[in-house]
């Protein structure tokens, strides 16, 4: 008797990263608690038990991050949460919990996050006998540090994301920005998760590594099973579970024509970027990780518009170091061979951060709102000051320019540009290689009111690049990362465009250098647009870098700028984009 074939299923979500990604799933439940439960063989029993004694360590140095933050607390707050961290702390050396895991792992051969389940019920059978509510608050206790286990257990998987089989697709409900980071292109043929928006910086990273990736989908992690053969269509947003043969066949195609349409467009890679009329265009590359740097090479751009550097702070539970920053910088800044290389200071907060780190800094940096970019900057002068260490030792070995995220006034560029000046004046007394002179030092136009007051930003800084992934999510209170509102993201809001309007025109009376690196500047069908309203400096997704030169070398500065006085009388951003959508069929 032949095995019945399995039905062909399909899912909808929001195609992010486009292409065809032809794989095997690779299904990762991350659902908070619910504990993975597995045996160990006897020859890993040593690895899981040293796989359990690093969560412990690490549950210890959290606890310990956040009696440095109980110390700035007031009076009772204060003494109330020391007590308990201290508990905290003795339940994580000798204790019951600790010896009763340890002893699980060995005796029950099971892994360590099932073992700390196994060991929380086991002392709270005992305790269900004391009628007492002293005991009863101890438990809570318990539970609370043995959560904390689990949690620091299962972020570090016994199969990292890193080490899975080539041509596995990840299948899961939340793909975090720090999952993204790990993943290798080479092994990694998409992936699928329910949660996360289109301008989320999960969907960036997943952009850069040219990862087909559909987020916000629609289906339950239950449904899908390890093992079943899985098609990504990032462009459309459909993913196919259990492909018929027939579909398998028409996605092949699919995916050899845009292999085919690639190729084509890289032959472009020496061309200049220049109008038909003539005006130079700057196509520069947005990285976020240091394996992009062969894609930055190979699509010619003329330089790197924005280095973001939250890579180096993401999985890992402590802050990277001023040499650890300094080679992963000076590696990158060499590479370029002398073109220049924008580095912003870390933007960590919102929802780039790792979860690890708000261990250390608190729940404020999660949010949009919060202690994000050059807040954090600022409360963390420390975190600063190592950062700009780093920055300027890097630019010895290339052009480099200094860029400062998510600012709102001028007394945070003031006050950042005092701390860069320090640290470079340290760096010269102590004899360490620096530039004869301060690089320059720019600001990101990515939230609203600095769009407003972009003329008194413009006397405190070297020049502006527009962030429009953020200005979009402030100016239209719509969060970039939630599937949710994705439809409502709408970078050409007349009230965005406004905004940026207004930053081109006082960059242009301050005669400041201004550039574009939000994902809209990534995206031809925007260019004529960008072009008609001032832009001659683009910084983009490495691989969306020979798509845009196209465009523009097929565009006319005159007609572009004519379409974008039209559109800047508009008041609806679905006309905005008719508009956008007519002028390029008959310009393109
Ligand atoms: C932006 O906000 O447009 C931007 C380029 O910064 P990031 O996407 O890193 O927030
Ligand atoms: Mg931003």
């Amino acid at each position: 008797m032949t095995a019945k074939k399995p039905k062909e299923r399909h899912i909808k979500g929001l195609g992010i990263a486009s292409g065809i990604g032809i794989g095997v799933a690779y299904v990762r439940d991350s659902g908070n608690f619910t504990v993975p439960r597995y045996k160990i063989p006897t020859r890993d029993i040593k690895m899981e038990t040293a796989r359990f004694d690093n969560a412990v360590g690490r549950a210890r140095r959290q606890i310990r991050q956040l009696q440095v933050k109980a110390q700035s607390m007031p009076g009772t707050a204060e003494e109330e949460l020391t007590l308990l961290l201290d508990a905290y702390l003795s339940m994580l050396g000798k204790s019951r919990l600790i010896r009763g895991v340890e002893e699980r792992i060995l005796a029950g051969r099971i892994n360590a996050e099932a073992a700390v389940e196994d060991e929380i019920a086991g002392i709270a059978e005992d305790f269900a006998a004391i009628d007492d509510a002293y005991i009863a608050a101890r438990m809570a206790d318990i539970r609370e540090v043995g959560n904390r286990l689990i949690r620091n257990l299962t972020r570090t998987p016994v199969k990292p994301l890193s080490r899975l089989p080539k041509g596995s697709v990840i299948i899961t409900d939340e793909l975090t920005p720090a999952d993204t980071a790990r993943l290798n292109p080479n092994r990694i043929s998409g992936a699928l998760a329910i949660a996360g928006g289109a301008e989320g910086h999960t969907a960036i990273m997943a952009r850069a590594l040219g990862i087909p990736t559909v987020l916000g989908a629609q289906f339950t992690i239950q449904s899908v099973r390890t093992g079943e053969s899985v098609i990504v269509d990032g462009d459309t947003g459909v993913v196919i579970i259990n492909p018929a043969p027939a579909t398998l066949a028409i996605y092949e195609k699919r995916r050899e024509t845009r292999i085919q349409e690639k190729r084509a467009l890289s032959r472009l890679r020496r061309q200049p970027a220049i109008t038909r009329n003539g005006t130079e265009i700057g196509l520069q590359a947005n990285v976020e990780l240091p394996i992009e740097m062969n894609m930055v090479k190979q699509a010619g751009a003329a330089g790197i518009g924005l280095l973001r550097t939250e890579f180096m702070f993401m999985n890992r539970d402590d802050f990277p170091g001023e040499e650890d920053q300094y080679r992963d910088l000076r590696g990158m800044v060499e590479a370029m061979n002398g073109r220049p290389v924008t580095i912003r200071t870390l933007d960590i907060g919102g929802e780039k951060v790792s979860e690890a780190l708000i261990d250390g800094l608190g729940h404020s940096i999660s949010s949009p709102l919060g202690l994000r970019g050059i807040r954090l900057a600022l409360a963390r002068t420390d975190l600063l000051e190592t950062q700009f260490r780093a920055i300027l030792r890097a630019a010895f070995h290339g052009p480099v320019r200094i860029l400062l995220p998510m600012v709102t006034t001028p007394p945070e560029v003031r006050r950042t540009r005092k701390i860069l000046a320090r640290a470079f004046r340290r760096l010269k007394r102590e004899g360490v290689q620096v530039p004869d002179a301060l690089p320059p030092c720019g600001i990101m136009i990515e939230v609203p009111a600095a769009a407003l007051a972009a003329d008194a930003l413009a006397k405190v800084s070297d020049f502006f690049a527009v962030g429009s992934n953020d200005l979009t999510m402030y100016t239209l209170a719509t969060d970039r990362a939630d599937e949710q509102v994705a439809k409502m993201f709408d970078q050409l809001n007349p009230a965005v465009l406004k905004l940026i309007q207004a930053t081109v025109d006082a960059a242009a009376r301050a005669k400041l250098p201004i550039s574009i690196c939000g994902e809209m500047a990534g995206d031809p069908r925007n260019t004529a647009l960008l072009l008609g309203l001032g832009f001659r400096e683009f910084s983009m997704a490495a691989a969306n870098i020979p798509r845009v030169k196209k465009r523009i070398r097929a565009l006319d500065m005159s007609a572009a700028d004519q379409r974008a006085k039209i559109i800047m009388e508009q008041t609806d951003g679905g006309r905005i984009a008719m508009l956008l959508e007519d002028f390029n069929a008959l310009a393109g």
